[in-house]
């Protein structure tokens, strides 16, 4: 029987200022975890894209886990459960973020808004009301959208402009959300997969193909000599239809990267364009999510495959 394969990304396991998530992170992420090793098969990510790039078909529930960005939590928290649940992951760093060279520009903008004092923001044509926790969030959801479209040079002077003028107060806290080299060599060390998340998390699609280019090669290169592991696989920032171009896919393979993934919805089969791989967004949370949804999906069919009643 023929199966397709299934990728699933988390990005952060405890909240942050970017991606709030409700206390339990780790709890939420278990209980998924333990969803998943129950319904999946779930394999490294590289075998199961030597099998597409065979022309084969993955065995059915064949389940690839990864985690973009590195946020220190997942070696902290992620790494841990995995290891006690014997699950393979793989993790998509950014050398810049390990090198302290870039800083997370999505967590610090999503600081000033959360921490400012301000009741409205006059910016760049439009005004944002500030006055609730809910106005914050929604207003740092649009202007986060709007710095989306910017190149990276762009978009970081305009964080720099917000920050100014949103005055936030304390520390974002940013240097110690994210891992360093360390970090990133002991999750090698522990028998974890890495791949290129880009040099400087840049969105690609907004660079010129020549900065594209130097910025996969220059990311997988220093990913692989300076961990000593193979950084095969790369996914693209932000990862939807817009964030990468033709211009990425000719980079991502001049970078000598076989197989890259979005973050568009959807499972892989033979037919996906090798640099072009679905996957599914997950966060841990402790309610219903949709990897506890696929889990359930999954393990539903694998009853009903073995002749048994499917429970409600
Ligand atoms: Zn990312």
């Amino acid at each position: 029987m023929q199966g397709r394969l299934t990728v699933l990304g988390w990005h952060n396991v405890e909240s942050s200022w970017c991606f709030p998530l409700p206390p339990g992170g780790a709890r939420g992420l278990r209980r998924q975890l333990l969803a998943l090793r129950g319904a999946a098969r779930v394999v490294p990510l590289t075998e199961a894209l030597d099998v597409l790039a065979a022309g084969g078909s993955p065995s059915p529930r064949t389940v690839a886990l990864t985690f973009d960005d590195g946020y220190r939590d997942n070696l902290r928290l992620a790494v841990p459960l995995l290891e006690e649940l014997e699950l393979p992951a793989t993790f998509f760093l950014v050398p810049g973020l390990l090198s302290r060279e870039v800083r997370a520009w999505w967590e610090v903008a999503g600081w000033a808004f959360a921490r400012c004092r301000r009741a409205t923001l006059s910016w760049r044509g439009a005004t944002y009301d500030l006055r609730t926790p809910e106005q914050r969030r929604h207003a740092y959801g649009q202007v986060s959208e709007r710095l989306k479209g910017c190149d990276r040079r762009g978009r970081d002077a305009a964080v720099g402009e917000l920050v100014s003028t949103l005055r936030p107060e304390g520390d974002p806290g940013d240097r110690d959300m994210f891992l360093d080299w360390d970090g990133a060599r002991e999750i090698v060390g522990r028998g974890f997969a890495v791949g290129s998340h880009s040099a400087y998390h840049a969105i690609l699609s907004r660079e010129t193909p020549a900065d594209q280019e130097r910025d996969l090669r220059r990311s997988r290169d220093e990913l692989e000599e300076r961990l000593q592991t193979p950084a095969t696989v790369l996914a693209y920032p932000n990862g939807t239809a817009r964030d990468y171009n033709g211009h990425t896919l000719a980079a991502a393979a001049a970078a000598g990267h076989r197989h890259a993934l979005t973050t568009v919805d959807g499972r892989n089969g033979p037919a996906t364009p090798p640099l072009q791989l679905r996957r599914y967004v997950v966060t841990p949370v402790t309610g219903r999510s949709p990897a506890r949804a696929l889990a359930r999906r999954l393990l539903s069919r694998a009853r009903r495959a073995a002749g048994r009643p499917a429970r409600p």
